[in-house]
C-alpha cells in the first residue's frame, strides 16, 4: 500500500512561476495589468479567436454574459443538471428558468437530441459542457440552437487543449474557460471569455470593471485612467496581474501538460481494462482532441457489489484521493425544494451522478502512481466481493 498520500488533482507550478510571480508582486503594479493583456492576447493565439477577457473566475464570465445577454424572468436557458453548479446557480440569480437536458451515457455531455427534446418557445440560450476534456457535439448543438432562435454559450472549463473537428474549442462563438487550481492551467483562480462576437466583448469587458469603458490600468498610459464614466453598472470581476502572469507561462506549458495527461490516461485504460465493474467514460465518435482534464470511472455496484461512495471512502484509506464530477444539479437540495425536481426525470444523469468517481489525474503523476491507484482500486474490489 502507499505511504504517501496522492490527491485527485494538483497544479504543476514551476520555480521560474513563482519567481515571476515575486517579480509582479515587487514591480509596483499588482492587479489588472501588463500581464493581463499579454494573457489575453496570448490566450487568443492559442484558441484561434479575435478577443479574450480575462475575469476573476469562469463563474463571474457566466454571470457577466448573462447579463450582457439580458437573459431574466421568463427565459429558459438548457443545460447539464451534470455539472459543475456554478451554472446553474447563475441562471437561477439571474431570474431565468434552468431546463436540463439529459447526456449521453457514456461521454456525460448533452446532445443535440436530448437538448431538441426540452426546447421551447423561451429558450433563449443553450449552455452545453465540454466534459473531462473532450469536446460536446457543437455542430448538432448549434443547429438545434438555430432552429429555436436560441444562443450557445460553451462552458470550457475543462477544455484548453480540447479541439471539435480540427479546431481549438473557442476558436468560434463564445466560450469560458477556468483556471481554478484542479483544471489544466491554473491562475489560482480565473477565467477566460474568448468570442468572435465583437458587441458581446465589449460589453462584458465593461461588465467585469464596474461599467466603465476601461480597465484601472490604461494600456497605452501605465495608469489609472480617473476620468472614465460608468457607461452601465457592472461588477467586479476582472483578474489581477499576479494571476495573469501565472495565466500566460502556464498557457505555454499545457500542450507539454496534456501530453502527459493522455499518456497517464491511456495507461489507466490499459490497466483497468480488465477490471470488471469499473467503467471508464467513452470518447466522443467524432474528431477531436481530448485534453484529459479528468479520468472519470463509473462504479458499478451490481458487478463490483460496492457504491460509489464506499469505494471512494475504501481508497481514500489506501492513500488514494479521487473527485466526485459532478453530483447532479437537480438532485441537490435547493433545486429538489425549489424545482421539485428528482430521480426518474435523467435517466443518464441519475445513473452517472451515483457512479462516477475521478481518479488521480495531473501532470506530475508518475506512471508508478497509476499502478498504485489501480492496485488499490484491486485491493478494493477484491474485499467487497
Ligand atoms: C470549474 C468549473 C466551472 C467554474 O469555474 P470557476 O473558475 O471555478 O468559476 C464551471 N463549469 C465547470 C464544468 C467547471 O468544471
Amino acid at each position: 500500500m502507499r505511504t504517501t498520500f496522492i490527491p485527485f488533482s494538483k497544479p504543476s507550478i514551476s520555480e521560474e512561476e513563482i519567481q515571476a510571480v515575486g517579480e509582479v508582486l515587487r514591480s509596483g503594479w499588482i492587479t489588472t495589468g501588463p500581464n493581463c493583456a499579454k494573457f489575453e492576447d496570448a490566450m487568443s493565439a492559442y484558441v484561434g479567436c479575435p478577443a479574450s477577457v480575462a475575469l476573476s473566475s469562469a463563474t463571474a464570465g457566466m454571470h457577466c454574459v448573462l447579463k450582457a445577454l439580458g437573459i431574466g424572468p421568463g427565459d429558459e436557458v438548457i443545460t447539464a443538471s451534470l455539472t459543475w453548479v456554478s451554472t446553474v446557480n447563475m441562471i437561477v440569480l439571474a431570474g431565468a428558468t434552468p431546463v436540463f437536458a439529459d447526456v449521453d451515457r457514456d461521454t456525460l455531455m448533452i446532445t443535440p437530441e436530448s437538448v431538441r427534446a426540452v426546447v421551447t418557445p423561451k429558450t433563449k440560450l443553450i449552455i452545453p459542457v465540454h466534459y473531462a476534456g473532450a469536446p460536446a457535439d457543437l455542430d448538432g448543438i448549434c443547429a438545434v440552437a438555430k432552429e429555436a432562435g436560441a444562443r450557445v454559450i460553451q462552458d470550457a472549463a475543462h477544455a484548453v487543449g480540447t479541439f471539435y473537428k480540427g479546431r481549438h474549442v473557442g476558436r468560434t462563438g463564445t466560450s469560458i474557460f477556468s483556471f481554478h487550481p484542479i483544471k489544466n492551467i491554473t491562475t489560482v483562480e480565473g477565467g477566460m471569455f474568448c468570442s468572435d462576437d465583437a458587441e458581446l466583448v465589449s460589453h462584458v469587458k465593461m461588465l467585469k470593471f464596474h461599467g466603465l469603458g476601461v480597465d484601472a490600468f490604461d494600456r497605452k498610459q501605465q495608469g489609472r485612467s480617473p476620468q472614465a464614466q460608468t457607461l452601465i453598472p457592472g461588477y467586479k470581476y476582472n483578474m489581477t496581474d499576479v494571476s495573469a502572469v501565472l495565466g500566460w507561462r502556464q498557457l505555454a506549458r499545457v500542450d507539454g501538460f496534456n501530453a502527459r495527461r493522455r499518456e497517464l490516461a491511456a495507461l489507466y485504460h490499459d490497466k483497468l481494462a480488465g477490471v470488471e465493474g469499473i467503467l471508464p467514460l467513452k470518447s466522443p465518435a467524432y474528431e477531436h482532441v481530448h485534453a484529459w482534464h479528468l479520468f472519470i470511472v463509473r462504479v458499478d455496484q451490481d458487478i463490483t457489489g460496492i457504491k460509489r461512495d464506499d469505494f471512494m471512502n475504501e481508497l481514500k484509506q489506501r492513500n488514494i484521493g479521487t473527485g466526485l464530477h459532478f453530483r447532479a444539479a437537480h438532485l441537490q437540495k435547493y433545486y429538489k425544494d425549489s424545482m421539485g425536481t428528482d430521480y426518474g426525470m435523467l435517466p443518464n444523469t441519475e445513473w452517472n451522478s451515483d457512479r462516477i468517481c475521478s481518479l488521480p489525474l495531473f501532470p506530475d503523476m508518475t506512471d508508478g502512481d497509476v499502478t498504485d491507484v489501480v492496485d488499490a482500486i484491486k485491493d478494493v474490489l477484491a474485499k467487497a466481493k
